[in-house]
């Protein structure tokens, strides 16, 4: 399609159109990698931040309960009834003291109180965290899906997993998974080896905020992507098409300028064989008849040395103007030395041609010229050829037209002989 995007079309439309597609696409990926690299670190740094949040979680609540561990467990104030746990006596340890002023106190070891913590936190909106395991001697410390499939793969020998949950229809939420080996402490009710592992600290954090600022980033990063490739896409197409332009002007302006005459306009000696030979070949391919003048003007070294040579120049103008108007939109003319004119007639023959010269001498021999100073008139002779089938080269060509030409001068000159 050369129309819409582009004024008009270019020579090397085709290959232009290569060159901004290529560069456009280049552009898009460029642009496009950088911009999903930086989604991707951004994505990258929410998760790690997530996780180290989630992991100094973790690592205070083992502190805590290794601090609880290392006292044995402690005694708190009893409430009620139901701050006695019961299971602490199968351990062996004593549940409820009474000092002597008559007070009741409860133990709470390391397991009780990491549990009681976790079921406040959990009443709260923050971050969670319970205990879990694949084989729970509290019934609650049983895992779900993910905290079981996590437990699998620490058993396995991970050293933490973690995962951000975007589920449609709930709010993010980053989950964590922290390994829970046994210290001494934990061997009464675990039957494991100090240092084996015994379940997992599951931590929730909601990321509402944290998955919201991101995406913000993330759509931030896009928009500006697709505005830089539009920008650099305009840019290169508005610079190129300039450069194109400008290039295809001057271009345009070498070519005329090579293939004119710059005195007359007309065409210049190497064009017109160009196209004499073009000519040639075709009316042999057709079998259709094709004509050449040689018009050389008579005794033109006088103007010059009687008007000087500009008086000439504008005399040479004059004359290729009037021999143009004398022939047919088709017919070819040039320039081809100081005062000689050479016209290639396309499908015409030599009887036609003649006439055609003929006219052409007449209509130059009855034109005053006359620059406001002065008025010369002019003659011009000319030889006239058909191309016949014989003819090899056009220097034979030319040669017979010569010929013809030189009998015209030699006859007296204003007059057309033709062979
Ligand atoms: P003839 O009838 O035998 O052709 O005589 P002539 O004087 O036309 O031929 P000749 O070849 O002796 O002279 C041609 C002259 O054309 C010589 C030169 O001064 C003139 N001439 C050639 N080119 C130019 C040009 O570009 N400008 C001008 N003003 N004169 C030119
Ligand atoms: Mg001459
Ligand atoms: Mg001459």
């Amino acid at each position: 399609m050369r129309t819409g995007l582009w004024p008009k079309p270019f020579k090397y439309f085709d290959q232009v159109r290569v060159f901004l597609v290529t560069v456009c696409a280049v552009i898009s990926l460029v642009v496009v990698t950088i911009a999903s690299f930086l989604s991707f670190r951004n994505n990258e740094l929410l998760t790690r931040r997530l996780r180290d949040q989630a992991h100094n979680y973790a690592e205070l609540i083992l502190q805590m309960k290794a601090w609880n561990a290392s006292y044995g467990g402690v005694y708190v104030r009893k409430r009620s009834e139901a701050d006695v746990n019961p299971f602490l006596k199968e351990l062996g340890k004593e549940p409820e003291i009474r000092d002597i002023r008559g007070r009741v106190f409860v133990l709470r070891n390391h397991a009780v109180m990491v549990k009681e913590l976790s079921q406040r936190f959990a009443a709260s909106k923050g971050s969670r965290f319970r205990p879990v395991s694949l084989n729970p001697i509290d019934p609650d410390n049983a895992p779900d899906p993910f905290e079981r499939e996590a437990l699998l793969q620490i058993n396995g020998g991970a050293p933490e997993v973690y995962r951000l949950e975007r589920n449609a229809g709930a709010p993010p939420r980053f989950r964590y998974i922290h390994p829970l080996r046994a210290d001494a402490s934990c061997l009464d009710c675990h039957p494991t080896n100090v240092g084996g592992l015994i379940g997992a600290i599951s931590v929730t954090i909601p990321a509402v905020t944290a998955v919201r600022e991101t995406d913000k980033n993330n759509t931030f990063i896009m928009v500006s992507a697709i505005a830089i490739v539009g920008l650099l896409i305009g840019i290169t197409y508005l610079l190129t098409w300039r450069l194109v332009v400008g290039l295809d002007k001057v271009q345009r302006r070498l070519k005329k300028q090579a293939s004119t005459d710059e005195l007359t306009g007309l065409a210049n000696r190497r064009t017109v064989m160009q196209r004499l030979e073009e000519e040639s070949q075709r009316s042999q391919r057709l079998g259709e008849p094709l004509c050449i003048t040689i018009f050389d003007l008579d005794h033109f070294k006088q103007i010059n040395d009687t008007h000087g040579h500009p008086f000439g120049d504008f005399v040479l103008k004059r004359i290729a103007e009037t021999m143009k108007e004398a022939l047919r939109s088709y017919d070819i003319l040039g320039r081809i030395g100081g005062e000689e004119f050479i016209l290639v007639s396309p499908e015409t023959g030599i009887d036609e041609a003649a006439r055609q010269a003929d006219r052409v001498r007449r209509r130059v021999s009855e034109q005053a010229i006359n620059d406001g100073t002065r008025e010369v008139r002019l003659t011009v002779s000319a030889g006239v050829t058909a191309v016949a089938d014989d003819d090899e080269t056009i220097g034979s060509i030319l040669r017979r037209a010569d010929a013809a030409l030189y009998q015209a001068k030699q006859e007296g000159r204003n007059r057309v002989v033709s062979r």
